[in-house]
Formats: structure tokens, sequence, C-alpha cells
């Protein structure tokens, strides 16, 4: 950090914060207790002020200070924030540490990180010996890693030499939650003090609309919507600025589009209400944004201008804009779900809880009285929207969690301090997965191979072909597949209908480049011709691609590429031999790890999956395959996207004799005897007596046919 004496200019900003006030209380209850409960208004200080307050006061003395966010973008944000409040560079005394991108350094004190991160580092570290504080923020938003973290320390403290060894003054932790549920959470940790921050807060008047009603549960209309009510909002109330909640990246940029063609039509002598209001600032704000533009959204716009961001959740708790009078309410988020339809987490748009609702209302009362603009009816509001959130524990596929607990020994994954258990199902589908990855054994022993994958960020299916692709000395074909679905989307998909045909002529050639017939393939030759390109830029440029997305990908290849080479010189790495066709590698790895997303051609275009749930499918037009279907006959697939229809995408054709052997695994265990497994172990001689009955049961169920 810099010796300078000089004031800080954010100094008297952040004394402005409530949480300013109890900044000495706030550290002595820290010092006195091992777990500490902070609650406040969001926007009172809590994240960026109490680990700078810790720091001060001498916690890191001991160790760092570890903070974690669920969203990448807030933890990257923050510790700018932070940063510049301490004036330092980014990266030294403060650091950020997300999934792919590490900026932290040896002299890193305040530590942001995602609660993945944190997680990740508890395996490699399980009593945290470099951290003197670890606080968990945003806690309730209840993000599935910060679940399990609370869970996981808390078990750590059951263990007192745990949470002591090495240390000379015990691990503090620290539980940061918006007002929501500060009882239970004190419950949870052995009734620890709660310590809440008196919020300032100014009456929010709330407007329901009168288009999205419940009718339009399923529907996209909310986004023209959003957009009619904004202008509306900027025309006819006064000055103060607008914060527009809608879904995702692809929304937010046609809102901004639609905003601004309509925006440069106003005349601002006779269309304003507010004759000080003299033009309109659009700014989008989502997670995979580039930082850089981020930090335009905190500030203040120029004299005369209304500022108007149009926002994914992210701007609900975890970043707070000053200046926001104005909310307008798209009703709707996206969201990760468990679709028992077709056994599968997908992304999906879903109306928002009400306790969320008022959440976003609430961001316009901060410092003066605001005003929120629902775009739904009050029968929406009373018809389709859950009174709360349900947490992502609940909702989402436990396989990556179950493992990580398998390999920091958590054995009896049922049974593990949940502060809201998921339901056991969810914990006998993630078992079950593992099991047919060959992740854990039969009696739910982590394998070598499981030690292995926990080692990826990456889904545990995608890590499966990584390292059958490494085992078969052939890592060079899955590296930049593996990186390039890690990415967000890199083929560009412009608003404008030409531009879109022009776009999509592109992608096609080159698909095409690879035989047109395999998506995987598709994204490797993407990856390879951009990374060979002497102007890479240029070459993203004129085929359509995110050059930024493309960047990333180049990154995490490389990082998962350190991954796979630091185990490979450590641990016993398994080593096969291919004797099969060398064209055929790629598809032969993948289908070691995507053979639980196995569809077979029914009838015309319609696909039917193999997983048991037998779903009928559709391949997604963006996909090489499309309108190809009649060559087709066996696929495995990436990912689906759930509208009226179910698509899949990311596809290639593959052979049935290739997942032959596979398909049986998806069937082979049942999940009530894997619930045993995780209970209790079982003996051999009850194995092997399921394994007789499922045998039996599988029968009919693959063809021998070649097809
Ligand atoms: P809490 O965690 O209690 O919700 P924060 O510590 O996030 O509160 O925010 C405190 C203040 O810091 C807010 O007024 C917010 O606008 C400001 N702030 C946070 N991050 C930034 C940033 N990157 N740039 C400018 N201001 C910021
Ligand atoms: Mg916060």
């Amino acid at each position: 950090m810099s010796k300078s004496t000089k004031r800080s200019p954010k100094e008297n900003e952040s004394k402005q914060l409530p949480i300013y006030q109890h900044k000495t209380k706030l550290i002595q209850a820290v010092r006195e207790s091992s777990f500490l409960v902070v609650t406040g208004e969001t926007g009172s200080g809590k994240t960026t002020q109490l680990p700078q307050y810790l720091h001060e006061a001498g916690f890191c003395k001991d160790g760092k200070i570890g903070i974690t966010q669920p969203r990448r973008v807030a933890a990257i944000t923050v510790a700018q924030r932070v940063a510049q409040e301490m004036q330092c560079t980014l990266g030294r005394d403060v650091g950020y540490q997300v999934r792919f991108d590490d900026c932290t350094s040896s002299d890193t004190m305040v530590k942001y990180m995602t609660d993945g991160c944190l997680l990740r580092e508890i395996l490699a570290d399980p009593g945290l010996s470099q951290y003197s504080v670890v606080i968990l923020d945003e806690v309730h938003e209840r993000s599935l890693n910060t679940d399990i973290l609370l869970g996981l320390i808390k078990k750590m403290f059951s263990n007192p030499a745990k949470a002591t060894k090495g240390r000379s003054i015990p691990l503090k932790v620290v539980v940061m939650s918006a007002t929501l549920e500060t009882d239970k959470l004190s419950a949870f940790f052995s009734n620890c003090p709660v310590f809440s921050i008196p919020g300032r807060t100014f009456p929010v008047t709330c407007m329901f609309g009168s288009v999205v009603g419940p009718k339009d549960v399923e529907s996209t209309g909310y986004v023209k919507e959003v957009v009619k009510v904004a202008l509306d909002v900027h025309t006819s109330e006064m000055a103060g600025d607008i914060l527009v909640f809608l879904t995702g990246q692809s929304e937010i940029e046609r809102a901004c589009d639609l905003l601004y063609e309509k925006a440069e039509c106003i005349d601002y002598r006779y269309d304003v209400q507010d004759q000080t209001v003299e033009g309109l600032l659009i700014l989008p704000l989502y997670g995979s944004m580039p930082t850089d533009q981020q930090r335009q959204i905190f500030q203040p716009p120029p004299p005369g201008i209304r500022k108007c961001v149009v926002a994914t959740n992210i701007a609900a708790t975890s970043l707070t804009i000053n200046g926001i009078k104005y909310i307008v309410d798209s009703g709707f988020v996206k969201q990760l779900n468990h679709n028992s339809r077709v056994g599968m987490d997908i992304l999906e748009v879903v109306p928002i809880s009400k306790s969320e609702a008022l959440q976003r209302a609430g961001r316009a009362g901060r410092t003066s009285a605001g005003k929120c603009f629902r775009i739904y009816t009050k029968e929406f509001w009373e018809k389709c929207m859950p009174e709360y959130t349900v947490p992502e524990i609940q909702r989402t596929s436990l396989t990556a969690v179950v493992l990580t607990l398998k390999c920091l020994g958590v054995h009896d994954v049922i049974r593990f301090p949940y502060l809201d258990c998921p339901e056991e199902r969810f914990i006998l589908e993630a078992l079950k997965q593992l099991y047919q990855f060959d992740a854990i054994d039969r009696r739910g022993k982590v394998t070598q191979l499981g030690e292995l994958m926990v080692e990826f960020p990456l889904h545990p299916g995608l890590t499966r072909a990584l390292l059958k692709a490494a085992s078969l000395d052939c890592q060079e074909l899955l590296l930049p597949v593996a990186a390039m679905l890690s990415v967000e989307n890199i083929f560009i998909r412009p608003g404008k209908p030409e531009k879109q045909k022009e776009a999509d002529k592109k992608h096609k050639k080159l698909a095409a480049k690879t035989g047109g017939m395999n998506d995987f393939a598709t994204l490797l030759s993407v990856f390879q011709s951009c990374k060979s390109s002497d102007r890479p830029s240029a070459w993203c440029k004129e085929n359509w691609i995110h050059w930024r997305a493309l960047k990333s990908a180049f990154s995490v290849e490389t990082q998962l590429r350190e991954i796979l080479l630091r185990l490979q010189q450590k641990r016993d790495f398994p080593v096969e031999a291919f004797d099969g066709n060398r064209s055929e590698l790629l598809r032969r790895c993948l289908c070691t790890g995507y053979f639980t997303n196995v569809a077979r051609r029914s009838v015309g275009k319609v696909f039917c999956t193999m997983d048991g749930h037998g779903s009928m499918v559709h391949i997604h037009p963006s996909s090489s395959l499309f309108d190809q279907e009649a060559e087709l006959n066996w696929v495995i697939f990436h990912d689906v996207l759930v509208t009226s229809r179910v698509y899949i995408r990311t596809v290639c054709p593959i052979r049935y004799e290739w997942v032959k052997d596979l398909l049986p695994k998806l069937h082979e265990v049942d999940v009530y005897e894997l619930s045993s497994v995780a209970r209790e172990e079982v003996t051999d001689k009850e194995i092997i007596k399921w394994e007789t009955r499922e045998a039996a049961k599988r029968q009919p169920e693959v063809s021998t046919e070649e097809v």
C-alpha cells in the first residue's frame, strides 16, 4: 500500500455510510467471538468497509482477511473499489480471485473471492490456515457454495483442534446478510451474537403495471414493456437515475438497443416533464461485461443527464449504485434450476419471489424517497410469484459439491450440517452421477479418478472427458473444447435480421471447416484458427466471434493445462492405449463424459434422450447439425434449452457402440440402494444382490442393434 498520508478522496464518502458509526463496536464484536452475524440494509457499507476496519485494527497480523461473494463481478468490482479507497494497487494489499482469474499476490491481505474459490482453497487447506478472518458475504442469496461453506465451517469448529491448528488465535468467522434470516444464522452457529447496522431508508412507492399478467409467465414480451416503462419514467418523472431489472445479457443488450433508438427521438423541449433533464445515459450491467465498462456504472452522470442502468439481479444486493430514484422491475430473473422434465440443470427465466421484488424496490429508497414501477399486474404478483426464493441447494444439481465434500472426508453427505437440507433425491442423483463418472465407487468412496476430477473447476462430465483425453495423450483436442465451453457464448448474434444472416453465413463456414457435423469440433477449430492468426481480434471481427470471450478461452485453456500438468507430475495418472480411428478420438473422449447426455433419433427431427427420462428433444437451430437430422441416429449434446420445446445445443453424432458399455451405467444403480451407501457401508453380498437384480431389469432397456 502506498505510504502517503494524503487523504483518499473516497474517505469522506465512506464516513457517510451507516456502518461508519459502528466501527469501534464492530471491531470489538469480531474480537470477542468466533462467530458473528452482521446484518444491515444493502448499501450500508458491509462489504466495502468491514474488511478495511479489520485490516486497520490489525487482524491481518495472523493471516489474511478473506471475503466471499456469490458472484464473480461483485468480487472484482468491490475489490477494485476497496483498493481505490485504501489507495493501493489492485492485486497487492487488496486483491481478488474468481474462477480462472487470480489477481492476488503474496502481499494480499484483504482478499475478495467467489465462494467457489474458497471452497477450492478448503480442499487444499482444510483449516484455512492462511486466514485470520473469513467473511461469508451475501449469505441471504443462499448460493449453493456459500451454503456448503457454512456447513463446512460449522463442522470445522465442531473439531476445535482443526480450527486452531497452526494458529495463535482461532479463526474468526463473520457471516453477513441483508437482514434476512439472521436468527436462523445465529442459531446455526451456536447462537452467536448478531450485529445489526440500523439502516436509513426512505419510502418507495410501488406501482403495478397492466400488461404482464399470469398468462405471460412464459412469454418474452417483458423486454419491450420494460423499455416502454423506462422511457415513460424518463419523460414524465423528475430528475433521478433509473435502475431497470432484467434477466440476462441478451435481453439487456436488446433493451439497451431499443432504449437508445427511442431515446434518440425525444425532443427535450417538449417531451419531458422535468426541464432540467436533457439526456439519457444508457448503461448495461451484467456478469460477463468487461470490468472497465462496469466501472462506469458507479460514476455519477454529467449534469442534466439521467442515468439508466439496465441490470441483472446483480444490482439487487451485490452492487449498490448511488443516485437511483426509480426502479423498473421486469418481475423475472434467470435462474439455474433442476428441470425434472429433462433431468438436467437449465438456466431458465422465472418470476422472481415477492421478497426479491421488495429488495429490488428498496434500491430506490437509499438516499431519498423513490418509486418502483412494476411491469406486472397485481394478479401476477399474487398468482405467479412465490413468497421467497428457494435456496440454490434445493433446486440445482449437487454433483460437484458432493464430490468436493467427499474429497474433504465428509462421507455421509446426507447428514452434513446444512442450513436448509436439500431434498434427498438431489443428493442421491448426485451420488448416482458421480458413480456413473467413476468418481466414487459402489461404496460411495472417492476413487483415484474422483480425486483427480475434483481439481478441475469444471462440470464433472466435462472433466471426465478431459481426463480420458489426457490418459490417451490427446489433451490437445479436449483442453480447448473444455475452455470454450467454460466461457460465455463466443458466437455473436446480432439483433438486426440482415446482420444476423451475415453472421450465420460466417458461422456456417466455420462449422464446414470441420465437416459441418460436429459442434464440439467447431469450437476446437475456432479456437485454433484464432490462436494461430496473426491478428486474432481482426479474425474474430471478420467471423462474428466475440474476441473477449475467445481471449478468456485462451486464458482458461492455459489454466486447465497447468492443472493437468501438475496432476500428471504429482499423481498416479492413468495411461491407456487407443486402438480406434484417430479421427474419432475427440468424439470418443467426449462420450466418456457425455454418455449421460445421449439422444437417439426416434422419428423425423425428434430425438429421445437415453438417461431414463426419455425426453423428446430437438436440435437447436444454432447447431451445425440443425436440418441434417435425417442423417443422424445417435448424438451427444452439451446442454439443453427449454422453451415450448426442449432443444439440445452443442451436438455431435456418435456411434452407438461407443456408449454401449456406458449406457447401462445410467440404470445400474438403484438410488435407494445408493442412499444406504451414503448412510452406512454395505456389504459386498448386498452389492452383488442388487447388481443381479439391476442387470435383470435393464435387459430390455438397451437394444444391441447398431443404428
Ligand atoms: P453493503 O455491502 O452493505 O451492501 P457496500 O459496501 O457494497 O454495502 O456499499 C457501500 C457503498 O460503496 C455504496 O454507496 C456503493 O455505492 C459504494 N460502492 C461500492 N462499490 C463501488 C464501486 N466499485 N464504485 C463506486 N462506489 C462503490
Ligand atoms: Mg454487500
